[in-house]
């Protein structure tokens, strides 16, 4: 038998559900919720209910979004043409900070991992290779992330673009900003050597 009455111990199930929560932090937010207002544990009721009744893929990109094509596809100031892949919505927030890049998204949600059965098939590809093969770009940066999964998702990308006769290109990797060299470790300064450009 629970130690908890029947609807704190439902709660605790479900935030236990949630990344990074065990069970001593639901218990800890099951108790704050039960503690909080009438009017504050609603609202945060109807914001888990909104964000899964309003939110849903844009059509064109996978961003998450409430309208449909999102800010990005629908924006006549970005430049449609050219188009930043990444793994996961979170990353055009990494993007968009730079306040630099002004074309639009591509959104995989995941990357090739043969070990938990992701391939191709998996990711959200298609509609990629439709707006490519549409003549709607002219080039395609590859930013999934510096792992091996990442990489081989960028390389698989590039293979198939790069058939369609568009410039694909890949984000470069190295050595952080404000960082000393003596403290990389060699596959990063390798990337970094590799990645190196004019000046
Ligand atoms: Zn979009």
């Amino acid at each position: 038998m629970s130690k908890f009455a029947e609807p704190m111990s439902r709660l605790i199930d479900e935030l236990k559900k949630l990344p990074g929560i065990g069970s001593k932090s639901a218990q800890r937010l099951a108790f704050h919720i039960l503690r909080s207002s009438e009017d504050d544990a609603e609202a945060l009721a109807s914001a888990v209910r909104d964000l899964k009744a309003k939110l849903r893929l844009c059509s064109v990109c996978n961003n998450i979004t409430d309208i449909n094509p999102c800010v990005y596809c629908s924006s006549p100031t970005r430049n449609q043409k050219l188009v930043c892949v990444v793994e996961e919505p979170t990353n055009i927030a990494a993007i968009e900070k730079t306040r630099n890049y002004h074309g639009v998204y591509h959104v995989l949600h995941g990357s090739f991992s043969p070990l938990h059965g992701v391939g191709p098939e998996q990711l959200r590809i298609g509609n990629l290779l439709s707006r490519v093969a549409a003549g709607e770009i002219e080039e395609v940066i590859l930013a999934t992330n510096p792992t091996v999964e990442g990489e081989a998702t960028a390389s698989y990308l590039a293979d198939h673009l790069k058939r369609q006769g568009l410039r694909v290109t890949r984000i470069a990797m190295g050595i952080p900003v404000g960082s000393d060299i003596e403290y990389t470790d060699e596959v990063t300064m390798l990337k970094a050597m590799e990645g190196r450009r004019d000046m």
